[in-house]
């Protein structure tokens, strides 16, 4: 999604505000339309799929036994038993919608379905336990690529020590599904979710940003690049890595607010955190870690690298906000043990605007609207 034009001065950042309440005041027209169910035209292209999540968030919950969290954040929490939580999260992935085979190995498929559960327990500081697999499979699809999906599931299992333990197939009459539900626990006093975010928190990532946007516009041949450029950039579309490691050395340290994995786009997932906390944001246009790889495609496409980097999505990297207190000490644990790289991006603000600082100074409104599987790109 691209964002508001750059270059803007005062006076435009002041429209950008006006432009931005009229779209979000479409936005919640879109939920009322949602929500009047006697209009039996309305279609879900009509309204997109955040404000049909929205609409149906009313009513879900006839219980408090157990239930700590439940829709509105990267997992589910339930519990306590005894000093432990379950994180519980699902995730589904449609053939020619998340992803064209003939474009990824079926064992990077399997890989990937696996990848985007886990970092979701790596976003709420959490260790996996077990997954379960359900799969709608055409009549036509050949054994031999179902094995090699599995392949890749299994492998993804082996490697960070959960289990496979059940699910489901099912014939489907149109492209192959993949739901993958996965478990984990954590400590329930280090659980991180989104709404913890305070003004004057420092915002962090723990990688490059726009790497997996750029790989997909490469899959679909928006863009050219020469190798190993190309096949870099389109492996961290069809292989990223969740950051368990460094999500649960996060959650045990005890000095970060807030945390989300970013599937969405770097603008999108943190709107989800600001959101939830009741804050804005603003970003460093200059922090934002870009690859060599994104930057030299960027130069060879002659496009702007830091909008793939703002919005690009799948990144699956975590964003973490830490209060100004614990800065100097959250730094340090990634200097003393180093599961991945991590970047100070930009810090939290009161109000609830998301803003971008370029290098001379001037800064932007960020458009906060994602991807969305309904609405019309
Ligand atoms: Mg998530």
């Amino acid at each position: 999604m691209p964002v508001i034009p750059a270059k803007a001065g005062i006076h435009e950042v002041g429209m950008q505000r006006h432009l931005l309440r009229f779209i979000e005041q479409i936005h919640f027209y879109q939920i009322y339309r949602c929500n009047k169910m006697g209009n039996k035209d309305l279609k879900i292209e009509d309204i997109g799929e955040f404000a049909f999540i929205r609409s149906i968030m009313d009513n879900c919950q006839f219980s408090s036994e157990k239930m700590i969290r439940g829709i509105g954040d990267d997992c589910a929490v339930i519990g306590p038993y005894e000093n432990r939580v379950l994180l519980i999260t699902t995730d589904v992935l449609v053939e020619d919608v998340h992803f064209i085979m003939g474009k990824i190995l079926p064992e990077q498929l399997g890989q990937k379905a696996v990848a985007v559960n886990l970092s979701d327990i790596a976003a709420m500081g959490g260790k996996a336990l077990c997954l379960f697999l359900s799969l709608a499979i055409p009549n036509t699809m050949s054994v031999e690529t179902l094995k090699s999906i599995y392949r890749g599931i299994k492998n993804m299992c082996k490697r960070y020590r959960i289990n496979l333990m059940g699910g489901d197939t099912s014939a489907s009459p149109g492209g192959l599904m993949i739901s993958v539900t996965a478990i984990g626990d954590a400590n329930k006093t280090e659980v991180l979710y989104r709404d913890g975010a305070r003004q004057g928190d420092g915002i962090y990532v723990t990688g490059n940003l726009g790497d997996s946007g750029a790989g997909l516009k490469l899959i679909r041949n928006s863009f050219s690049a020469p190798e190993p450029i190309a096949s870099r950039l389109i492996e961290a579309h069809n292989i990223p890595v969740p950051y368990l490691e460094a999500g649960s050395m996060i959650a045990r340290s005890g000095l970060a607010s807030a945390m989300i994995d970013l599937s969405d786009g770097l603008v999108p997932d943190l709107h989800h955190i600001c959101e939830s906390s009741h804050t804005g944001a603003r970003l460093n246009r200059d922090a934002l870690p870009i690859s060599k790889e994104l930057s030299a495609l960027a130069q060879i496409n002659n496009f702007d690298p830091y909008e793939l980097a703002l919005s690009g999505g799948e990144d699956y990297k975590l964003l973490i906000t830490v209060p100004e207190k614990n800065i100097a000490s959250f730094e340090k644990i990634f200097q003393d043990s180093t599961p991945c790289p991590i970047y100070r991006v930009g810090e939290i603000t009161k109000g609830k605007d998301l803003t971008i600082l370029s290098h001379d100074g001037v800064e932007e409104q960020l458009d906060v609207r994602g991807f969305d599987h309904f609405l019309p790109i």
